[in-house]
């Protein structure tokens, strides 16, 4: 497009064609009063308020929709225009409250500001004043339209930002407001609770009701964070006052989520201020399993610990002693929680819930491709032509990164495929949707990869270039015609060729992923089923052509990049090759074990064979969160001592022996690794309650008084180490490179700018590797006694065990009760109906929850969360693993289903 040159306010300025004024003149650096308008949206010169004079035209132009012109004269501040503005103002004030005094947007008020900067105090026009009824309805946030001055950019945040399309402007004349469809209450609509409309609201019409009386706007500092939620990884500002945070906000240029957040970022904050907060170490008094417990000091508990966890390792050796790292914390935390447990425990017997998760895109990303990590970056998403989503919920569990590809759809850009047995939001925004069978993946993209060869859609040359293994798994996927996969998978034919085509043929395809393909006893081979669909239509190594495994928990990446796995040190490195351990060894001044540890479920058996008898658990909750977890409850009970170290009671912490009280991520420095492989600093916004320690501090003093000395002055100190050790990822990650916008490794070297796409010339172990699967089928199948499937997953407003979100005032109230959601035709068939009592039984034990009636689940198969600990789910999921990654069946196991009469909760 050509440039061209125009004067604003005696400045020249040099912009290009279809440039607006308003635009032309934040070049020049002169700022334009506007209300309607903002950066994100398409303008539409409602306000009135940016007019500007034109020379040579009669009438005032608003610069937010007009363009500018080559050789053309602007005055943002004329007479005239000051003139006009004024009475803007004075309209607007007509009808407005005059309650600035005790309004919670006083001070970032955009109708205070500007009428306070043209000196408009009073209005001339003396209209009727509006009388809508505030509506508090909600647990989010305060509606007051008295105040709202009809700009419509709550109403275009919610349909063009976040795709939900919950409100819009009703009524007609002077009773003209902002609504829902019939004007219900929020909760009664689509509305999502994202809080968008707040974020861009000009005026105190939208406030967060959790603020009210807090703070005033000037009085709140702004500390840059990151979301202590999902793998996304989103940028926070923490608002706090004093050593409270009044609210949270989001820049619009920030890197992750351009300010975008969903209602967990920018709500479920309060719990970091909860009144049951773990503020003192805390020693077991009664039986285990009661939660009973005294006060104890820090030195008695790190004493304690030590030399219990001494005593076994004595007796029985260093593997009798188990730890589970974080993807909660920081990898600064969990780099020394796997250096605790192999330089001072001396085993690798530790894992963390990515066992639960991605460890099968792990090993089965590694032995395709060599490396187990998201391969692009999320904003390339918005520029691919294909996505083919699979197994992934992903406006609910990455709802920033659902919005990204409702983006790329709604561009007209991108053709969007969803395989998924339930109707979730995305297939709303879907061109085909593919309703395989629960745990007929392999199956479904096998059939995929045979009709692309079959049509020959294959990318020959990039095939022959870049990969080897390509005749072995042409002869696995020769099996799945479409007839044959259609009736394993229960997709028609006809889609299933759409599906092949629209995927080969794109230019760039992506695909996402997540628990639905990785939580199976064929995970990793479902994940190297996709690998190969990847590679045989060459869709990787180029932006916005890749793989993509969502990661899960704010930090599983970096969990698992910091070693806290048992088969790897930090940066990936094996614990059983002699190089990489010598390395760590000379650092690290000790013998390192080199035995391949125990996984997570590994753990919980050899705890029942009383093999392992003493484990330290760093924030998690493994009674909710792992399969069968009466399993899980009987085990951790048997331990000789059970070390739990969180910021809030938990359904594991009442199993403790000790109790160790860490802080949050709002009270400590240090970094997370996002889904796209971003390391971003964490930031101290304010300082931990009572007792409550750093947690890199805690697990220090543990080594050291074991007698492996620790000593790092901060998480900074510890990252140098992390740099030095995991070169290969980190070596030139330090703290001072990851201000602004963070670094996506592999980053080796100060020079490297770190790396937004993986693979590009060459996979990273060589060639990429074709691995033939064939289809297996669940463990578990639906039979007369068990003739439901049960899947198991996640929800929008709540997070894993609920540790965080359930003390979330707002969340837990919008969200304060598990369901199961089932079919109307299997309601109807148990005269089972919304709100109904159910017992839930499978072969591990029973729970008591309420039905949820929904064709979003197909006929047989009932889902559930796992976020309530009143009906723990996992109590009858299964535990038995994929041979390879050891990743519980989660997705899949038979239940039964019968009304009851009882109250809700465990049974
Ligand atoms: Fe936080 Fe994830 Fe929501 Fe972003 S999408 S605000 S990271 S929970």
């Amino acid at each position: 497009m050509s440039d061209i040159q125009l004067t604003i306010d005696g400045k020249k300025v040099t912009v290009a064609k279809g440039t607006t004024i308003i635009e032309a003149a934040r070049k020049a650096g002169i700022e334009i009063p506007h209300l309607c308008y903002g950066g994100w949206m398409i303008p539409s010169g409602d306000c009135r308020l940016c007019v500007v004079e034109v020379a040579g035209s009669k009438k005032l132009a608003p610069s937010c929709v007009y363009p500018a012109a080559n050789n053309m004269v602007v005055m943002t501040s004329s007479e005239r225009v000051i003139k006009a503005r004024k009475m803007v103002i004075e309209l607007l004030l007509s009808d407005h409250p005059f309650d600035c005094m005790t309004c919670e947007k006083s001070g970032s008020c955009r109708l205070e500001k500007y009428a306070y900067e043209l000196g408009v105090s009073t209005s001339r026009f003396k209209g009727e004043k509006h009388n809508f009824k505030i509506d508090e309805s909600n647990p989010f946030f305060t509606r007051d339209y008295n105040k709202c001055i009809l700009c419509e950019r709550c109403v275009k945040a919610c349909s063009d930002v976040q795709f939900v399309n919950a409100i819009d402007v009703t009524y007609r004349g002077f009773k003209t407001k902002v609504a829902t469809p019939y004007d219900r209450p929020l909760q009664d609509s689509p509305c999502i609770f994202c809080g968008q409309c707040i974020a861009v609201c000009p005026t105190g019409a939208l406030t967060e009701k959790a603020r009210k009386g807090k703070g005033r706007e000037w009085e709140l500092k702004k500390v840059e964070t990151v979301c202590p939620y999902c793998g996304v990884g989103c940028n926070l500002q923490l608002n706090v006052k004093g050593n409270q945070i009044v609210k949270v906000t989001s820049a619009l240029d920030s890197v992750v989520n351009k300010g975008r957040l969903c209602a967990k970022g920018r709500f479920g904050f309060d719990f970091v201020h909860s009144r049951e907060r773990l503020t003192k170490p805390l020693i077991r008094v009664g039986e285990k399993g009661e939660g009973k417990f005294r006060d104890a000091s820090w030195e008695e508990v790190l004493d304690l610990v030590a030399n219990k966890f001494n005593e076994i390792k004595k007796e029985t050796g260093p593997d009798s002693l188990a730890f589970l790292a974080s993807a909660k914390c920081t990898n600064e935390e969990n780099f020394l929680m796997q250096k605790l447990a192999r330089a001072a425990a001396g085993t690798n017997n530790i894992d963390h819930c990515a066992r639960l998760c991605h460890a099968p895109s792990v090993v089965g990303l590694a032995a395709t491709f060599g490396s187990g990590a998201m391969t692009n970056s999320i904003h390339e998403i918005r520029h691919t032509d294909c996505i083919f989503i699979i197994g992934s919920n992903t406006s609910e569990s990455h709802p920033i990164i659902g919005i990204e590809v409702m983006e790329a759809v709604r561009n007209g850009k991108a053709k969007l495929i969803v395989a998924d047995p339930r109707k979730i939001r995305m297939v709303e925004f879907a061109h085909l949707w593919l309703r395989q069978k629960p745990g007929s993946d392999v199956a479904l993209v096998n059939g995929l990869v045979n009709i692309i060869l079959s049509e020959g859609w294959q990318d020959t040359a990039f095939i022959n270039a870049r990969t080897e293994g390509f005749e072995a798994m042409v002869e696995a996927v020769k099996e799945y015609t479409p007839e044959v996969t259609s009736k394993i998978t229960g997709v028609p034919v006809a889609d299933l060729k759409e599906a092949a085509r629209l995927y080969a043929k794109a230019g760039n395809a992506f695909i996402l992923y997540s628990m639905g393909i990785t939580q199976h006893t064929t995970g990793t081979e479902n994940v190297m089923a996709l690998a190969n669909l990847v590679m045989v239509t060459g869709n990787i190594g180029r932006e916005g052509a890749g793989m993509c495994p969502l990661r899960g928990q704010n930090n599983v990446q970096g969990s698992c990049d910091m070693g806290g796995l048992p088969n790897v040190l930090p940066g990936y490195q094996a614990v059983i090759n002699s190089e990489s351990r010598k390395k760590f060894e000379k650092h690290w001044k000790v013998t390192l074990p080199d035995k391949v540890g125990l996984t997570m479920v590994e753990m919980m058996n050899a705890i029942a064979e009383r093999k392992i008898r003493g484990m330290y658990i760093l924030g998690e909750d493994p009674v909710l969160a792992d399969p069968n977890s009466n399993h899980v409850i009987e085990a951790l009970k048997s331990l000789d001592l059970l070390v739990v170290q969180d910021i809030l009671p938990s359904e594991t912490v009442k199993l403790a022996d000790v109790v160790l009280p860490g802080v949050s991520f709002a009270e400590k420095d240090g970094t997370f690794t996002n889904t796209e492989r971003r390391v971003q600093l964490v930031r101290k916004a304010i300082e931990p309650p009572g007792e409550a320690r750093q947690d890199w501090m805690i697990i220090s003093d543990i080594a050291t008084r074991m007698g492996y000395p620790m000593k790092y002055a901060s998480p900074a100190h510890i990252m140098e180490e992390i740099s030095l050790l995991a070169g290969n990822l980190f070596g030139g990650v330090n703290y001072e490179r990851l201000e602004g916008n963070g670094l996506q490794w592999p980053c080796t070297s100060e020079e490297h700018p770190g790396t937004p796409y993986l693979h590009k010339d060459q996979f990273t172990c060589g060639l990429g590797q074709f691995k033939p699967v064939k289809y297996k089928g669940p463990y578990e199948n639906p039979d007369e006694e068990y003739p439901f499937v049960l899947s198991t997953g996640r929800m929008l407003f709540h997070w894993h065990g609920g540790n965080m979100s359930r003390h979330s005032v707002g969340l837990d109230k919008i969200k304060p009760e598990a369901d199961v959601e089932i079919n109307p035709v299997d309601a109807k068939k148990m005269s089972a109906g919304d709100g109904d009592l159910v017992e839930m039984v499978s072969r591990r034990g029973k729970i008591v929850t309420r039905v949820k009636v929904t064709d979003r689940s197909p006929e047989g198969v009932a889902f559930m969360t796992f976020h309530f600990k009143e009906a723990p789910v996992n109590r009858l999921t299964l535990d038995v693993v994929d041979p390879l990654a050891k990743i519980p069946s989660l997705k899949v196991c038979s239940v039964r289903i019968n009304p009851v009469k009882e109250k809700a909760g465990g049974v």
